[in-house]
């Protein structure tokens, strides 16, 4: 069961639900049955019949080894970001999947007014995720949600402030819980498609545009860079850098480690793809010393 598919199947009495399992998850890893009743004020068989609905669904979780008792799962937490943020007139629908990353799925979004954006449910240690043995998955997915919850607020002020320089992001446009909307970049395509450009000078001009100003203006390091990273714009040349959960500030350790390589990867993809001719030592300087 995905998003639009649970989406599709919520009553009102199931998002009380859901809502309540969300309000006490930091109080308990199951919730009991009677918190529920107090909490949602739902008649016991309409309480009942949701949660069994929800259980069979795999929406939420039951436990019923001490006592009964339920929690969300990712699904779950997918459902309460998407109706928030279409309660508060950011989405209407939710379109196609448009990408499926290694800590993210992308999904098509459509505004009230019929606009469209790029809607980004954060899904950090998903990888590591699927390979650990069931009893141990509450733990694991609890943080795993709180973790990608964090990934998510970082990425939304990133954008904000990168954005605000002018550099060649996505718009963020809001959030919630774990999931980010931004503005759509039309027609883009990610850079490891190698796409013919009319103009790579000018993608590549607009990526160590964007690293210069993260690292003079802003005062971060994208630290995960490449062609995977960057999603251009096949007609007009237009580069735009993604992904930017794992930033570090510009007063990080590490950050001039992390910046001379994020360089380095752009300036050998586009010398070897498009033949611009370009070195990381140049490049690197001339961003270290503006
Ligand atoms: P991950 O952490 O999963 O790598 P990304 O932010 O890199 O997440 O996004 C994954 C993919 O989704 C991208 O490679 C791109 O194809 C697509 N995508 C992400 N954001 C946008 C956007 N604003 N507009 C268009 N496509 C996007
Ligand atoms: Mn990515």
């Amino acid at each position: 069961m995905d998003v639009r598919e649970a989406l599709s199947v919520i009553s009102k009495e199931d998002l009380e639900i859901l809502y309540a399992l969300e309000k006490y998850s930091n109080r308990y890893e199951f919730v009991p049955l009677e918190v529920l009743e107090k909490s949602t004020r739902l008649p016991l068989h309409v309480l009942e019949r949701s949660l069994y609905k929800l259980n069979s669904l795999k929406i939420i979780k039951r436990q019923s080894a001490s006592f009964l008792g339920y929690r969300l799962t990712i699904v779950a937490y997918d459902v309460l970001a998407i109706v928030s943020l279409m309660k508060k007139g950011y989405l209407d629908k939710l379109g196609e999947k448009l990408g499926v990353g290694k800590e993210s799925d992308v999904y098509l979004g459509i505004t009230p007014s019929g606009k469209e954006v790029a809607v980004k449910f954060h899904r950090v240690g998903r990888t590591s995720f699927r390979h650990v043995a069931r009893h141990r998955s509450y733990k694991l997915e609890s943080s795993w949600l709180l973790q990608s919850k964090v990934s998510a607020q970082r990425e939304f002020a990133a954008l904000r402030e990168l954005s605000s320089v002018g550099a060649k992001v996505p718009e963020p446009i809001a959030r919630s819980r774990h999931v980010v909307v931004t503005e759509l970049i039309k027609g883009a395509v990610e850079l490891s498609e190698k796409p013919p450009l009319k103009d790579p000078l000018k993608a590549f001009q607009d990526v160590i545009e964007t690293i210069d100003k993260a690292y003079n203006e802003v005062g971060i390091v994208h630290g995960d860079l490449s062609e995977y990273n960057v999603i251009v714009n096949p007609e007009t040349s237009e580069a735009y850098v993604i992904d930017w959960p794992q930033y570090v500030e510009r007063d990080h350790p590490r950050a001039k480690e992390l910046l001379r390589r994020d360089v380095d990867y752009v300036v050998k993809f586009f010398r070897k793809t498009y033949s611009i001719p370009v070195e990381t030592e140049e490049v690197y300087e001339a961003i270290v010393k503006r």
